[in-house]
C-alpha cells in the first residue's frame, strides 16, 4: 500500500495516527484497538468494519 495515501488516513473514530499491520493486510488504531481491514488494496475505514485487537495485538503498541 502507498506510503502517500497511508498519510492521508485517519482512524474515523479519534481521527488519530493509522499503522499498517506486518502483512499489510490491516490498517490498526491503537487509541481505539481497532483494526480496519484492507480489501484488495483499498482501506475499509468503517467502525462496524474493524475488528477488535486482541491483548498480544494491544501489546505491541509503540
Ligand atoms: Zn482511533
Amino acid at each position: 500500500m502507498d506510503k502517500k495515501l497511508l498519510a492521508l488516513l485517519a482512524c474515523p473514530v479519534c481521527k488519530g495516527e493509522l499503522k499498517l499491520n506486518d502483512a499489510r493486510t490491516e490498517l490498526i488504531c491503537y487509541q481505539d484497538a481497532m483494526a480496519f481491514p484492507i480489501r484488495e488494496g483499498i482501506p475499509v475505514m468503517l467502525a462496524n468494519e474493524a475488528r477488535t485487537l486482541d491483548t498480544d495485538e494491544r501489546l505491541h503498541k509503540q
